[in-house]
């Protein structure tokens, strides 16, 4: 595995390996990472990750300053999934002094983690931009975790017409189904019991939801009910919303592409959970028994 820290180094490397697939992480890596690598793998193509705790992604009092970092077990994962290269950046190379361009996605970007998080897409797509300028990859891997990160890079490389393939994977989870995340270790153990209780309360929404008769007034009350549920059991909820899964806009009822995506905080653990609630299994089922 090559590990580049400069881009003369990457340059390098891209010459030696060819068209990649790219992975970018902010390091702290764990099954779910693992999982992007081996999707990656699948293209054919040589696999790239990046490490880059990412500053202008966090606000001013969030986690960046006690965000988990290890390279060296990192370095470790990467190279055993079987990783082609590594690209490690730090900030003078990822920000250049007189670096003057962000780069603002509205659409998508607006809601949800945009409301919660002010800056944070800026900085999310700012930095993507950044590294597949640096790694010209012709597909990029994220995970469905995050799901309204995956819309706002898909429309911004659709917006700015990036020549990358965008591609989702599955969220890994525990086997009590709570999404793998870098930040779960920061969890106490009572409260990494009851986090499972965000992934079962999805579930049990998406199952209600999953209804084709579940009119405007029913769906508002079953997210209503989840809300409370998470309350009851010491969450801080930032949202639970059903949403149209590309343009993340709130939707009263389920639909084909519909999703559920919920934020709730555990002590100083912020967590995220989404699931699809997608109708158009249920109405082919309905329609196959009507004719
Ligand atoms: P992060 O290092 O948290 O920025 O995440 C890097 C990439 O891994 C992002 O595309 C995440 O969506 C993805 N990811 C994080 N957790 C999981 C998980 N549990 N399953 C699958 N992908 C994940």
């Amino acid at each position: 595995m090559i590990i580049a820290r400069t881009i003369e180094a990457l340059d390098a490397a891209r010459t030696t390996l060819g068209p990649l697939a790219l992975v970018p992480t902010m390091g702290a890596l764990h099954a779910g990472h693992v999982s992007l690598v081996a999707a990656a793998h699948e293209s054919g193509l040589a696999v790239a990750a990046s490490i880059f705790v990412n500053p202008l992604q966090f606000g001013p009092n969030e986690d960046f300053a006690r965000y988990p970092r290890d390279e060296a077990a990192d370095l470790a994962a990467l190279r055993a999934a079987g990783c082609a290269l590594a690209w490690l950046p730090d900030a003078s190379v990822m920000y250049p002094s007189g670096d003057a361009t962000v780069i603002e996605v509205a659409g998508p970007a607006q809601r949800w983690e945009g409301a919660a998080r002010p800056s944070h897409f800026r900085g999310v797509a700012t930095v993507v931009a950044k590294l597949f300028g640096q790694i010209r990859p012709e597909r990029a891997y994220f995970g469905e975790k995050d799901w309204q990160q995956v819309q706002v890079v898909s429309r911004m490389a659709r917006d700015l017409a990036l020549p990358v393939t965008i591609v989702t994977v599955p969220t890994m989870r525990e086997p009590d189904g709570l999404a793998l995340s870098s930040r779960n270790r920061y969890l106490a153990p009572e409260e990494r019991r009851r986090a499972a209780i965000l992934p079962a309360t999805l579930q049990d929404l998406r199952a209600e939801l999953q209804n084709d008769a579940v009119a405007e007034s029913a769906t508002a009350a079953a997210l209503e009910r989840a809300h409370t549920r998470l309350r009851d059991h010491g969450f801080a909820v930032d949202y639970v919303a059903l949403v149209d899964a590309v343009s993340l806009e709130p939707i009263t009822c389920p639909r084909a592409g519909s999703r559920l995506l919920a934020a709730a905080r555990l002590g100083a653990v912020r967590l995220l959970d989404t699931m699809s609630v997608d109708m158009t299994m249920v109405r082919e089922e309905i329609s196959s028994e009507v004719h």
